[in-house]
Protein backbone atom coordinates (compact mmCIF):
# COMPACT_ATOMS: atom_id res chain seq x y z
CA UNK A 1 0.00 0.00 0.00
CA UNK A 2 1.91 3.41 -1.16
CA UNK A 3 1.79 6.29 1.42
CA UNK A 4 -1.11 8.37 1.39
CA UNK A 5 0.61 11.95 1.45
CA UNK A 6 -0.95 14.75 3.61
CA UNK A 7 -2.53 17.54 2.58
CA UNK A 8 0.54 19.62 3.77
CA UNK A 9 2.85 17.34 1.90
CA UNK A 10 1.13 18.17 -1.25
CA UNK A 11 1.22 21.89 -0.47
CA UNK A 12 4.66 21.37 -0.16
CA UNK A 13 5.42 19.63 -3.20
CA UNK A 14 3.42 22.09 -4.91
CA UNK A 15 5.58 25.32 -3.23
CA UNK A 16 8.38 23.64 -4.42
CA UNK A 17 7.50 23.59 -8.48
CA UNK A 18 6.14 27.02 -7.95
CA UNK A 19 9.69 28.29 -6.09
CA UNK A 20 11.08 28.09 -9.54
CA UNK A 21 8.24 29.43 -11.28
CA UNK A 22 9.27 32.19 -14.26
CA UNK A 23 6.07 31.36 -16.19
CA UNK A 24 5.20 35.74 -16.29
CA UNK A 25 7.10 38.41 -15.85
CA UNK A 26 6.64 38.72 -12.32
CA UNK A 27 9.20 36.04 -11.91
CA UNK A 28 11.86 37.93 -12.75
CA UNK A 29 11.43 40.17 -10.30
CA UNK A 30 10.62 39.12 -7.18
CA UNK A 31 12.42 38.45 -4.83
CA UNK A 32 10.47 35.38 -2.63
CA UNK A 33 7.55 33.31 -3.68
CA UNK A 34 4.86 34.62 -1.88
CA UNK A 35 3.05 30.97 -1.34
CA UNK A 36 0.29 30.44 1.56
CA UNK A 37 -0.20 31.12 5.24
CA UNK A 38 -2.21 29.69 7.63
CA UNK A 39 -3.22 26.00 8.05
CA UNK A 40 -3.55 23.16 5.32
CA UNK A 41 -6.04 21.77 7.50
CA UNK A 42 -8.35 24.77 7.44
CA UNK A 43 -11.92 25.12 6.52
CA UNK A 44 -11.57 28.80 5.12
CA UNK A 45 -9.30 29.55 1.99
CA UNK A 46 -9.08 33.38 1.62
CA UNK A 47 -7.70 34.70 -1.92
CA UNK A 48 -6.37 38.31 -1.73
CA UNK A 49 -5.12 39.99 -4.87
CA UNK A 50 -0.78 40.27 -5.15
CA UNK A 51 2.27 40.26 -2.41
CA UNK A 52 2.91 43.81 -1.58
CA UNK A 53 6.81 44.50 -0.72
CA UNK A 54 6.62 43.25 2.83
CA UNK A 55 5.25 39.84 1.60
CA UNK A 56 7.87 40.14 -1.36
CA UNK A 57 10.61 40.66 1.42
CA UNK A 58 9.03 38.05 3.86
CA UNK A 59 7.56 35.30 1.27
CA UNK A 60 4.21 35.46 3.34
CA UNK A 61 1.18 37.11 2.50
CA UNK A 62 -0.67 39.66 4.39
CA UNK A 63 2.27 40.85 6.88
CA UNK A 64 2.06 44.59 5.90
CA UNK A 65 -0.04 47.05 7.32
CA UNK A 66 -3.23 45.42 5.56
CA UNK A 67 -2.32 42.42 6.66
CA UNK A 68 -2.17 43.55 10.38
CA UNK A 69 -5.42 44.71 10.37
CA UNK A 70 -7.26 41.70 8.48
CA UNK A 71 -5.60 39.40 11.35
CA UNK A 72 -6.71 41.77 13.81
CA UNK A 73 -10.51 41.88 12.03
CA UNK A 74 -10.13 37.83 12.50
CA UNK A 75 -9.17 37.82 15.89
CA UNK A 76 -11.57 40.42 16.76
CA UNK A 77 -14.58 37.52 15.33
CA UNK A 78 -12.47 35.02 17.21
CA UNK A 79 -10.90 33.43 14.45
CA UNK A 80 -7.41 31.72 14.95
CA UNK A 81 -5.81 33.36 11.66
CA UNK A 82 -2.89 30.66 12.05
CA UNK A 83 -5.60 27.76 12.57
CA UNK A 84 -8.69 29.05 10.92
CA UNK A 85 -7.59 30.26 7.48
CA UNK A 86 -5.55 29.20 4.51
CA UNK A 87 -4.65 32.52 3.28
CA UNK A 88 -3.11 32.96 -0.46
CA UNK A 89 -3.27 35.09 -3.40
CA UNK A 90 -4.20 35.61 -6.97
CA UNK A 91 -0.42 35.25 -8.13
CA UNK A 92 1.96 34.48 -6.24
CA UNK A 93 5.35 36.86 -6.83
CA UNK A 94 5.01 40.84 -6.33
CA UNK A 95 3.84 43.21 -9.29
CA UNK A 96 6.15 46.24 -9.42
CA UNK A 97 5.03 48.79 -7.71
CA UNK A 98 2.19 47.13 -6.44
CA UNK A 99 0.42 47.26 -10.06
CA UNK A 100 -2.53 44.95 -9.96
CA UNK A 101 -1.62 42.05 -11.77
CA UNK A 102 -2.74 41.52 -15.53
CA UNK A 103 -5.21 39.27 -16.67
CA UNK A 104 -2.30 37.24 -18.56
CA UNK A 105 -0.63 36.92 -15.43
CA UNK A 106 -3.17 35.83 -13.59
CA UNK A 107 -4.12 33.08 -15.47
CA UNK A 108 -0.54 31.78 -16.45
CA UNK A 109 0.14 31.62 -11.50
CA UNK A 110 -4.07 30.19 -11.90
CA UNK A 111 -2.62 26.52 -11.98
CA UNK A 112 -1.09 27.03 -8.40
CA UNK A 113 -4.07 28.64 -7.08
CA UNK A 114 -6.78 26.25 -8.36
CA UNK A 115 -4.43 23.08 -6.77
CA UNK A 116 -4.47 25.19 -3.35
CA UNK A 117 -8.14 24.73 -3.71
CA UNK A 118 -8.60 21.03 -4.67
CA UNK A 119 -6.08 20.11 -1.84
CA UNK A 120 -7.47 22.39 1.19
CA UNK A 121 -10.46 21.46 -0.12
CA UNK A 122 -11.69 24.12 1.97
CA UNK A 123 -15.76 24.62 3.50
CA UNK A 124 -15.61 28.64 2.57
CA UNK A 125 -13.64 30.33 -0.16
CA UNK A 126 -12.73 34.01 0.84
CA UNK A 127 -12.51 36.77 -2.03
CA UNK A 128 -10.77 39.54 -0.86
CA UNK A 129 -11.09 42.36 -2.70
CA UNK A 130 -12.03 43.31 -5.71
CA UNK A 131 -8.73 41.46 -7.89
CA UNK A 132 -9.60 38.40 -6.22
CA UNK A 133 -13.30 38.39 -6.70
CA UNK A 134 -13.13 39.37 -10.52
CA UNK A 135 -10.85 36.42 -10.84
CA UNK A 136 -13.61 34.33 -10.09
CA UNK A 137 -16.85 36.21 -10.77
CA UNK A 138 -16.01 38.16 -13.62
CA UNK A 139 -14.11 41.60 -14.94
CA UNK A 140 -17.74 43.21 -14.80
CA UNK A 141 -18.30 42.76 -11.09
CA UNK A 142 -17.96 46.16 -8.59
CA UNK A 143 -16.90 45.29 -5.32
CA UNK A 144 -19.39 47.42 -3.34
CA UNK A 145 -22.40 45.40 -5.08
CA UNK A 146 -21.50 42.37 -4.24
CA UNK A 147 -19.32 42.24 -0.88
CA UNK A 148 -20.87 40.09 1.63
CA UNK A 149 -23.47 38.10 -1.10
CA UNK A 150 -22.51 34.05 -1.06
CA UNK A 151 -21.79 32.45 -4.41
CA UNK A 152 -21.36 28.64 -5.23
CA UNK A 153 -17.62 27.93 -6.99
CA UNK A 154 -16.66 24.61 -8.46
CA UNK A 155 -18.24 21.39 -6.90
CA UNK A 156 -20.40 24.05 -4.83
CA UNK A 157 -18.02 25.40 -2.30
CA UNK A 158 -19.66 28.26 -0.72
CA UNK A 159 -17.57 31.63 -1.39
CA UNK A 160 -18.13 35.13 -0.44
CA UNK A 161 -16.50 38.50 -1.08
CA UNK A 162 -15.03 40.61 1.56
CA UNK A 163 -13.24 43.95 1.29
CA UNK A 164 -9.42 44.08 0.94
CA UNK A 165 -7.94 45.25 3.87
CA UNK A 166 -6.12 47.70 2.02
CA UNK A 167 -9.50 49.66 1.54
CA UNK A 168 -10.39 49.83 5.01
CA UNK A 169 -6.47 51.01 6.27
CA UNK A 170 -7.94 54.33 4.32
CA UNK A 171 -11.55 53.76 6.05
CA UNK A 172 -10.98 54.30 10.27
CA UNK A 173 -14.84 54.13 10.90
CA UNK A 174 -16.24 50.90 12.73
CA UNK A 175 -19.09 53.18 13.40
CA UNK A 176 -23.01 50.53 12.05
CA UNK A 177 -22.40 50.40 8.24
CA UNK A 178 -19.14 51.81 8.06
CA UNK A 179 -17.05 49.35 5.60
CA UNK A 180 -14.98 47.94 9.00
CA UNK A 181 -17.94 47.28 10.59
CA UNK A 182 -19.68 45.41 7.12
CA UNK A 183 -16.44 43.92 7.22
CA UNK A 184 -16.85 42.00 10.71
CA UNK A 185 -20.16 40.89 9.81
CA UNK A 186 -19.03 39.28 7.01
CA UNK A 187 -16.52 37.51 8.84
CA UNK A 188 -18.89 36.11 11.37
CA UNK A 189 -21.08 34.84 8.88
CA UNK A 190 -17.89 33.07 7.46
CA UNK A 191 -17.42 31.76 10.73
CA UNK A 192 -21.02 30.88 11.22
CA UNK A 193 -21.25 28.98 7.63
CA UNK A 194 -17.95 27.49 7.64
CA UNK A 195 -18.51 25.89 11.68
CA UNK A 196 -21.80 24.57 9.81
S1 LIG B 1 3.39 35.10 -10.53
FE1 LIG B 1 2.89 32.91 -10.65
S2 LIG B 1 3.09 32.41 -12.85
FE2 LIG B 1 4.18 34.35 -12.49
S3 LIG B 1 6.29 33.72 -12.12
FE3 LIG B 1 5.27 33.96 -10.13
S4 LIG B 1 4.57 31.88 -9.62
FE4 LIG B 1 5.05 31.90 -11.83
Amino acid sequence: MGLRMTKQNQLDKLKQECNSCQKCVLGSTRNNIVFSDGSAEAKILLIGEAPGADEDATGTPFVGRAGKLLTKLIEDCGFSRKDDFYICNTVKCRPPENRVPTNEEKALCEKYLLEQIKIVNPKVIVLCGATSAKSFLGDKIKISQIRGQWYKLFDGIDATVIFHPSYLLRNHSEAEGSPRWLTKQDLYKIKKISSR
